[in-house]
């Protein structure tokens, strides 16, 4: 599948809806169903979502804050926002995806909800590649999603991204350095059945450029890095702002 040559969006939503979709509901979920590289993915993946949760709390209370989830998975970032109040619009190209985070938030905000004293909404999901994605928000966050990207696709995708969010743009991905090229070629990185797909690195200079180009400015840098998992995670701003 890796060399299927033709569309590689298809060949992602087919992994995503079949033996991709088990293996990464397995990674994002709570069960001990998970081998040692899959948990410690499921952990460096636990930082990202923690450090981009931080990142939009710092900016106060989250309730009635608009934010599209591009690339939801199982819902890992949605959910949690719900149950802070933002409105959230999380879609996947994966049906199953789909259905699966949809399942989750039912059940975690149906538990939350009467011991919060907020009003909580239920994201609102749905199936479609992030290029439909239409709409204003506050935040746009696309976590982990731009390793199914080639690098000529990835200008438009951000671009995309870009001009739907008002506020901030939340962008995590695996950096294309010397070192993570090097064990990439070795197969250390993504080891196992995620040699389905395409895994594309990204060098944080040509995403920035890119955020550039639509008008927006990085203002924060992190990175996580277990030892199989590794992405940089970007908030920028427009430029407008500064
Ligand atoms: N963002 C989620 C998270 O961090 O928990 C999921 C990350 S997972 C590694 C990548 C997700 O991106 C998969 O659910 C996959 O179906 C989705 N995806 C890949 N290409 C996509 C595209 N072109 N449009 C929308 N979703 C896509």
């Amino acid at each position: 599948a890796a060399d299927a040559g033709g569309d590689d969006k298809d060949v992602v939503k087919n992994y995503f809806n079949s033996s991709g979709f088990e293996r990464w509901r397995r990674i994002y979920g709570e069960a001990d169903d998970v081998n040692s590289v899959q948990l410690d993915i499921r952990q460096g993946h636990a930082q990202t979502i923690d450090k981009v949760l931080s990142i939009l709390k710092e900016g106060g209370s989250l309730e009635g804050v608009t934010v599209c989830d591009a690339g939801c998975g199982t819902g890992s970032l949605a959910i949690p926002l719900a149950l802070e109040g933002a409105i959230v619009n999380a879609s996947d190209i994966s049906s199953a995806m789909v259905v699966e985070a949809e399942k989750k938030a039912c059940e975690a905000l149906s538990k939350a909800a009467p011991l919060t004293g907020k009003a909580l909404k239920n994201p609102q999901f749905q199936t479609q590649d992030l290029e439909s994605i239409t709409g204003k928000y506050d935040t746009v966050a696309c976590l982990d999603v731009l390793i199914h990207y080639p690098q000529d696709k990835a200008g438009a995708m951000i671009s995309h991204l870009a001009s739907l969010a008002q506020k901030r743009l939340i962008l995590s991905f695996a950096p294309k350095t010397l070192y993570y090229s090097v064990l990439k070629r070795i197969g250390e990185f993504f080891p196992g059945p995620s040699k389905a797909t395409r895994a594309y690195l990204h060098a944080e200079e040509e995403v920035e450029e890119a955020l550039k180009k639509a008008g927006w400015l990085v203002r924060r840098r992190e990175m996580t890095a277990t030892k199989f998992y590794f992405s940089r995670l970007l908030e920028a701003v427009p430029l407008s702002s500064q």
